[in-house]
């Protein structure tokens, strides 16, 4: 996903450097762009979904643990620039984690968690927050937490785990920071591409490689496929991406029980859609989103929505408008495009 990663050039990446380096390094280089540069782009609209998707699973689960625990305690790993602080706020968590390998990426997220926190209502109450910069696949993040001992209700990793999976040990760590000190009943939720829709769509076209005008996936070779290790370029808007690995989902499965996890569901973004939209609230919030589509879905630079007039506003333009589906404001490139990830979440035992 570059869900809310601004798609603008990158520096060319040095080849020398291992590949956890490559991703920081392609992540810390991607320029935080403007409003007008965001709404131009051909991958808006997909933007926008993936956004509504996260908000929806992250509103959802957050409900279901809200209900067993006091305060709640999140860990986003793989946060990025904080495209989903709004989503914790609106979530009225307590506490909030933020880890990511690239360090720029966790400034800015901090920087951007600072500027909410500043212009949030005089009494509102919002969630603490700790920011960790760490290779997530190869370090044990509590040891990098103020509290070693910190347990969480969620821990969310959006568009992240497959940068996990080149190796088992690497795998198992991230999995292991994602579930080790999630409490009983806590989940871990995440959106991750589908190995065989990726494999489906290989097989299916004559090169090695498939896509659009929009992105475009290139293996080395079709029809050896390595449990760890299967690496495949992923292009997005023209924009080289850092290389990511194929995650077998069975296997996936199979390595959370080592954690005491239990998979809950598993379903493409096409399923999910279909399901949530049935939701009156989930169909409202994308209703919401796509009358407010001049805005980035995740908050930023949205007139504050709590204001009447806004809600007027807003209300105005929803009112009659029937939602789209996936497809009614996403090219059919885009759909394509985003069509490839799953959503899954697990939940802790014991
Ligand atoms: N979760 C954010 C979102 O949904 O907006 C960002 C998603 S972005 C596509 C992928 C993120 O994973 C990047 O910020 C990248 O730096 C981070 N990442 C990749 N490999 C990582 C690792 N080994 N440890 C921690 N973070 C990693």
């Amino acid at each position: 996903e570059r869900d809310d990663e601004d798609a603008s050039p990158v520096k060319k990446l040095d080849t020398e450097e291992g590949h956890s380096q490559k991703v920081a390094s392609h992540y810390n280089t991607l320029q935080e762009c403007g409003l007008a540069a965001r709404s131009q782009s051909r991958i808006f609209y997909m933007r926008n979904f993936n956004n509504w998707l996260k908000s929806v699973l992250i509103g959802e689960i957050l409900d279901k643990v809200r209900r067993r625990t006091g305060e709640l305690s999140v860990l986003d790993l793989g946060c990025g620039k904080g495209g989903d602080l709004l989503k914790w706020r609106k979530g009225r968590i307590d506490r909030l984690v933020c880890a990511d390998i690239a360090a720029v990426s966790v400034e800015q997220c901090q920087q951007r968690y600072g500027d909410m926190k500043r212009k949030c209502r005089p009494h509102e109450q919002i969630f603490s927050a700790e920011f960790v910069v760490a290779d997530c696949t190869k370090e044990l993040l509590s040891e990098k937490l103020k509290d070693p001992e910190k347990t969480f209700d969620v821990c969310s990793c959006q568009f992240v785990y497959h940068y996990s999976f080149e190796t088992r040990e690497q795998a198992d760590m991230m999995l292991r920071n994602a579930c080790e000190r999630l409490r009983p009943g806590g989940y871990f939720i995440g959106t991750t591409p589908d190995a065989f829709e990726l494999v489906k769509r290989l097989e299916a076209s004559e090169a090695n490689s498939f896509g659009n005008e929009v992105y475009s996936v290139t293996f080395q070779k079709k029809g050896d496929y390595p449990l760890f290790g299967c690496q495949y370029d992923f292009n997005l808007e023209g924009v080289v991406n850092v290389p990511e690995f194929l995650v077998y989902f069975p296997l996936f499965e199979e390595m959370a029980k080592k954690y005491n996890m239990r998979l809950v569901f598993k379903k493409t973004f096409h399923e999910f859609f279909e399901e949530k939209i049935q939701n009156e609230q989930h169909k409202f919030l994308m209703k919401k989103m796509q009358a407010l589509e001049q805005y980035p879905a995740d908050g930023r630079n949205q007139p504050a929505s709590d204001s009447a007039e806004e809600y007027e506003h807003v209300k105005r333009r929803i009112d009659g408008a029937d939602v789209k589906g996936p497809l009614g404001t996403l090219s059919k490139s885009e759909w394509e495009a985003t069509s490839i990830y799953l959503v899954f979440a697990f939940e802790k035992m014991s």
